[in-house]
């Protein structure tokens, strides 16, 4: 099973995809925590992305196209997988129909997170993940059951994406809106897109998303 998650920054995507790899055991793709891992490592591709990350901008699709056909050909994508942050342009959501067709697979399912644009700047503004093992929390709307302390892994240490700050969330909505907001009709077209009502608690986003999935593969 092959399922894509599309929704502005901040909507959800990274809190659901880890849940649904979670649960149905299959692998949860996020491009930006891959870029992130490579400006960390300062590798060629990390410093070339770098500024383009911090800015807000999308960094070109020749890239990013690149290094998802390398992560999808790996062992453990032979289940499926989820994509989380990905595609992010039209260009994109072609070479990916394009590359998995050469290997015999397809998307099955878009999940499209539906949040109010009002609402991401408090999720983005409250984002913090926990040092040691990743888990997401939030200062508003998921807080560690012990303050301080990771539920997962017991860690202390927390910390916060760069380009989280309110100056740049304003040029990653406008990315959104301009480049990836026109992809979804493609999806619509082919009937594979499925909205999700992503204003909702966390938990309840959760069940709609795993019924949705359920619904396909019943089918
Ligand atoms: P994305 O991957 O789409 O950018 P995240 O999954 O990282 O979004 O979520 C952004 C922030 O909002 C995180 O701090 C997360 O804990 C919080 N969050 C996620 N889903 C919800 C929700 N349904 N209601 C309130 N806060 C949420
Ligand atoms: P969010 O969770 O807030 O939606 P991501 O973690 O997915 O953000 O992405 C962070 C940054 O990484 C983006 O602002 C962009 O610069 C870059 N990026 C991630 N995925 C892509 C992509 N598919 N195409 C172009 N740039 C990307
Ligand atoms: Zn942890």
């Amino acid at each position: 099973m092959n399922i894509i998650f599309l929704g502005p920054p901040g909507a959800g995507k990274g809190t659901q995809s880890k849940l649904l790899e979670a649960h149905y055991g299959i692998a949860q793709i996020s491009t930006g925590d891959m870029l992130r891992a490579e400006v960390a490592a300062g590798s060629p591709l990390g410093q070339k992305v770098k500024s383009i990350m911090a800015s807000g901008q999308l960094v070109p699709d020749d890239l990013i196209i690149a290094l998802i056909e390398a992560r999808i050909d790996r062992p453990d994508c032979a289940k499926g997988f989820i994509l989380d942050g990905f595609p992010r342009t039209r260009a994109q959501a072609e070479a990916l129909d394009s590359m998995l067709k050469k290997t015999g697979r397809h998307i099955d399912l878009v999940l499209l997170l539906d949040v109010d644009e009002d609402a991401l700047a408090d999720r983005i503004a409250g984002r913090f993940t926990c040092a040691k093992c990743g888990e997401g929390y939030n200062d508003l709307y998921k807080r560690p059951k012990v303050e301080g302390t990771c539920d997962v892994c017991g860690g202390h240490e927390f910390v916060r994406r760069e380009d989280d700050r309110r100056e740049t969330v304003a040029a990653r909505l406008k990315a959104y809106r301009e480049q990836t907001a026109p992809i979804l009709p493609y999806y619509e077209e082919q009937g594979r897109l499925c909205r999700i009502d992503g204003m909702a608690d966390i938990d309840d986003v959760t069940k709609q998303v795993f019924a949705a999935v359920d619904a396909i593969t019943k089918k």
